[in-house]
């Protein structure tokens, strides 16, 4: 098909997540085509950077080709095994055990999913599941964070708190609550980390006893909230949190689908910190976007107490027909290899101070208020004014014209409503790359002055 009758057709059937209808139709797609290393190449042969590993997903780079011969074995061999009532598969085995030893130690049981909105859901319901079991079932009240973003499911779209994935859908639900975000640049003592972490301990154990401990199931975060604008707390704020849930006698829930993987610097945020939390959702950088596939991880108290005892001949009735789907958990095995024994966590590791340094180096640049960033994941906020922090008037359009101008400069990364530039490197970034980045990404600044 050519160019333009891909396009004409993408307007007419093919409907795409979280974005305005009426301005896709009028704008039409921007096909891809093909990717190599950081690069992708879209459908008129333009080279482009990706900043944003796909939708911070691709963590290994495009055109591994260890993967797609490990997912070529495993289609020819067998490429389905149900994992429902008792059968498996050698890969979704190999998987379950690797995950669980790379892991924090709390977490010793694996489900998979398709992607980390199932996997949310798949959490929402084992802690429903593991308190009516236990004798608990008042428990059933849950907290997240403004700005956090948990999927678009039926239930953790009323978890994630940005305003598009209420809006008309009925949500949040009642029992699903909100608390301020730890949004340094943007709340009272955020120059002050120690006041920005009790302030937001503060706030979850005046939330926990406003609704009552034995109402409240469980408390869910991202440790950097990414489509809330790349939030990163402070050091100490994830463990802080841990605790207060512990002392509070509810459930942690860590959301790694964003910063699992290597995209912090180590394997999963919870380490940076020591935190074992209850439950952990992870997808993304699993399968580095060759496949879909997610999963939730749990303890082993929260396991044995779906399972029941002996007499209770019951199934517990959650799965998907695709969970612990064999071609993807093989393609998982392989992308596990490449962080590890394929020296990419240690590069993305080893890279890490230059991509901050580019991003603090542009707190010089007229239109840029705030950087921050951890280990590959970054922000940039663009403010009107530096001293008031002020933010640009949503009427001049500014994420448009510079998403824009970036692609004009064969670059892409995200740019947020409110003005926030996400960018999320793939691990396999070179220096040469970061060089390319951020030449092209100044270029775009400037562009739109
Ligand atoms: N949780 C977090 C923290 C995410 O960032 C996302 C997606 O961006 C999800 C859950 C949902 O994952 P998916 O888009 O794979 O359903």
């Amino acid at each position: 098909m050519s160019s333009s009758s891909l396009i004409d057709a993408d307007r007419k059937h093919l409907i795409h997540p979280v974005i305005n209808y009426r301005a896709h139709e009028a704008r039409g797609a921007t096909v891809l085509e093909s990717g190599h290393g950081a690069y992708l190449r879209d459908i008129d042969g333009n080279e482009l950077l990706d900043a944003f590993a796909g939708l911070w997903c691709v963590n290994v780079g495009y055109g591994q080709q260890s993967i797609v011969d490990a997912a070529t074995r495993q289609m020819t061999k067998l490429p389905y095994a149900t994992t429902y009532f008792h059968f498996s598969s050698e890969p979704a085995i190999e998987l379950a055990e690797k995950l669980v030893s790379l892991a924090p130690a709390s977490l010793r049981r694996v489900y998979f999913t398709l992607g980390g909105s199932d996997a949310i859901d798949s959490a929402v319901r084992f802690i429903t599941h593991y308190f009516n079991a236990t004798g608990r079932p008042s428990k059933k009240q849950m907290i997240a964070l403004e700005r956090g973003y948990h999927g678009s499911s039926s239930v953790g779209s009323g978890l994630t708190a940005l305003p598009a994935f209420h809006r008309h859908f009925d949500l949040p639900l009642p029992h699903q609550h909100h608390l301020p975000s730890p949004y340094a640049y943007r709340q009272a003592n955020g120059d002050d980390p120690q006041a920005l972490i009790a302030a937001s301990v503060a706030a979850l154990e005046a939330k926990v006893a406003a609704l009552g401990a034995d109402n409240v199931a469980a408390f869910f975060c991202e440790p950097i909230q990414g489509s809330g604008g790349v939030i990163v707390p402070p050091a100490g704020w994830l463990k802080a949190m841990r605790d207060a849930c512990r002392r509070l006698g509810i459930l942690f829930v860590a959301d790694e689908v964003i910063t699992g993987f290597g995209r912090t610097g180590p394997l999963f945020a919870c380490e940076a910190e020591g935190v074992e939390p209850d439950l952990m959702t992870v997808a993304k950088g699993l399968t580095s976007g060759y496949a879909p596939m997610g999963a939730v991880l749990i303890s082993d108290e929260i396991y044995q107490g779906i399972a029941g005892d002996a007499r209770d001949t019951a199934v517990v009735g959650h799965g998907q027909t695709y969970s612990a789907h064999p071609v993807s958990a093989a393609i998982a095995l392989e992308v596990l290899r490449l962080y590890h024994e394929g020296g990419l966590l240690a590069n993305g590791q080893a890279q890490a101070p230059r991509f901050a340094a580019g991003l603090d180096g542009l707190l010089e640049h007229p239109l840029v208020g705030d950087s921050r960033h951890r280990g590959l994941l970054g922000a940039l906020e663009l403010v009107a004014d530096k001293d008031s922090r002020a933010r640009f008037d949503a009427s001049l359009k500014l994420p448009e014209r510079i998403a824009a101008a970036a692609y004009r400069n064969r670059l892409i990364f995200r740019a947020f409503g409110d003005n926030i530039l996400g960018f999320a490197p793939a691990l396999c970034y070179t220096e040469a790359d970061f060089d390319e980045l951020f030449a092209r990404l100044e270029r775009t600044l400037d562009e739109v002055l």
